[in-house]
This record gives structure tokens, sequence and C-alpha cells, in this order.
């Protein structure tokens, strides 16, 4: 059953230049329990459009100009602001990629659970403490009662990350979104939050909506992928089929830059030429035509929509890749 349904989302901001179509048209789906990867380069419209899920696009500039993003059915795009807080925190979650940057430098880590569990639930004082204690535990946090009492400058990246979980987890929501969770840590550190996440999922049967750029990441951790290119669904499927049977030109380029072991030292890894286009003036057609090698005049003129291919799996492209003999 789909907890959250994205259906032609159509997201702008209003710049001196023009306006820059940031998300234009996205629709995907969130299963209860499951994890969705959303991945693509820097500027694919992957945080923008977490954010217009939440209704945190700062307006103006930027104005969620059409779609519907149905949560439970309910379209949050229709919610009166003053609901919003309600349902973000308690039923919806988001985490970000720089934890320093999220946690406030002059008050203690108790100090800003705390004010989670006051404002959400009412709890202070000893049930409070009790309550933060259990779930720092929960996020692998040792002595998590003398945490409490630091501030965020005494504890490491995969620390305030996971308090940025705990914060997250505070209020059980039924889906967290997580954009870049793992970007500003070290590798091993990359590998344990991912592992508290995937935890958190089986646990508590938490959905996950991971954003990220990492192929590597996506092949651990989820259970279905968007893929993302100039602000548009360029391709959407289960993990496996995703890893095994890419239908379009720019996921396969994704995946063939991942670095892979063996690799030969004088062969180089192979990447995308070129760079995503301007969204202030899209270019017509296919977004991605001068950087896919299969390009032909069509194309530069009629824009591919998304189709399906397969049985859930959907696909943008005027000449799909073929499916590699099994
Ligand atoms: Fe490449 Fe054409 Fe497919 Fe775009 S529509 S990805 S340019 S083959």
């Amino acid at each position: 059953m789909a907890l959250l349904e994205v259906e032609d989302l159509c997201t702008v901001f209003h710049t001196e230049d023009g306006v820059v179509h940031a998300v234009d048209g996205v629709s995907f789906q969130v299963e209860a329990g499951k994890i969705l990867g959303i991945v693509g380069e820097s500027g694919c419209g992957k945080s923008v459009t977490a954010m217009s899920v939440m209704r945190l696009i700062p307006d103006p500039p930027g104005r969620i100009e059409s779609g519907r993003v149905l949560w439970k059915g309910r379209d949050l795009l229709a919610v009166d602001a003053d609901e919003m807080p309600q349902i973000r925190g308690r039923e919806i979650a988001m985490i970000f990629q720089d934890p320093m940057t999220s946690l406030n430098p002059v008050f203690t880590i108790g100090k800003q659970l705390g004010e989670v569990l006051d404002r959400r639930f009412d709890l202070r004082g000893a049930a409070a403490d009790e309550r933060m204690v259990e779930v720092l535990g929960h996020v692998g946090i040792a002595d998590a009662e003398q945490r409490l009492s630091q501030y965020p400058h005494e504890l490491s990246g995969g620390m305030k990350q996971r308090i940025m979980i705990a914060m997250a987890l505070m209020c059980r929501p039924d889906l967290l979104i997580a954009d870049e969770p793992t970007t500003a840590l070290d590798v091993t550190v990359q590998a344990q939050i991912l592992h508290l996440m995937k935890q958190l999922q089986q646990e508590f049967g938490t959905a996950i909506v991971l954003i990220t750029h990492d192929m590597g990441v996506v092949a651990e951790t989820c259970d279905d992928v968007v893929v993302m290119y100039a602000g548009k669904v360029v391709e959407s499927c289960g993990v496996f089929e995703l890893f095994v049977a890419p239908r379009h030109p720019y996921t396969r380029g994704l995946l063939d830059s991942i670095l892979r072991p063996g690799r030969s030292k004088a062969t180089p890894v192979p990447t995308i030429e070129g760079v995503v286009p301007s969204l202030l003036q899209p270019p017509a057609g296919c977004r991605f035509a001068d950087r896919c090698a299969r390009a032909v005049a069509q194309c530069h003129q009629d824009e591919p929509l998304l189709a399906t291919v397969s049985d859930k799996h959907l696909v943008a492209c005027h000449l799909p890749l073929e499916v590699p003999p099994s």
C-alpha cells in the first residue's frame, strides 16, 4: 500500500535571471515499511522534491506550482499551514546532510532532544530524560545519559548524525526522509549509519526516502529507486532491476561510473560527459540529449514521457536500453 504518493509535482524558484523549474512533473510512490532511494547528480531536484513534500520550500523565492502530495490519501499541499507542524516530525520526519548545521551549537543535546518531546508530547523532566536515553540507545549511542549534557561540538560527525536520527525518531514517524545523510561522514561511519537506518526500518516498520548520489548506498539499502535528471524522473523500478537491467542511458551512465574492485589503474573510470542543463530554460525534447550517445533527432524535439516498460518499471526514453540476456 502506498503511504506517500507524489503526483505531477512542480516546484519553481523565481530568481533575478528568471524562473528555475527545479522540480518539473515529478511522480513516485513510497510504500509502507519500504526504503525508496532517490538518486541523481547534484542539481537534479532531489532535495527540492523532499522539501516540497515537507512543505519547507521558502516562498518567496520558491513556489510549489502544481501537483499533489498524498499522505495516507490526504493532499498535504491542501492542508492548512497551521496543521503542517503536527504532520512534520510526528508523522514525517527529515534528516539532513550535515548534522553540524542542523544542531544548534549553543544548546546541549538534552535541551534539543527535550524540546521535541516537550512540544510534541508535553513530556518533561524525568520521563523525558528516560525517553531520550532510550532513543539514544536505539541509535547506538553509548553513555547516553552523559551525552545529554554535552554540546554538539563535543561529539564526532557520526555521533551527531545519530543524534539527528534519534531526534527524528523521537516521534516514531511513519516516514523518514533522509537527505544525503552520510555524505559528510567517513566511509566506516557511513556504513554504520546506513546499517542503523535499515535496522530501524526492520524494527519499527519506518518507511524511508533516502536521497543520495551514491549508487553503492542505493544497492546496499533501498527496495525501490527513482532516478532523477534535470528536475524530472527518468527511471523508476525495484533496486534489483535497476542494477541488473537499467533501461535509461542516464541510469546506465551512473552505474558505469561506480568504482569497482579489480578495475585496472590504466583504465579510467567512465564518466558522463557534460553537465546537467540549466533549469532556467531547459532544452526542448529530452533533457539528457546533449549527453546521450544514443540520441537521435526525435530526442531533441519531443519530450520522452515516463512509460511502463515492464511490471513496476517506468522509463522516460524514446530508445530504452535492451534488457541484457540472462
Ligand atoms: Fe537518450 Fe533519446 Fe533516450 Fe533521451 S530520449 S535518454 S536522448 S535515447
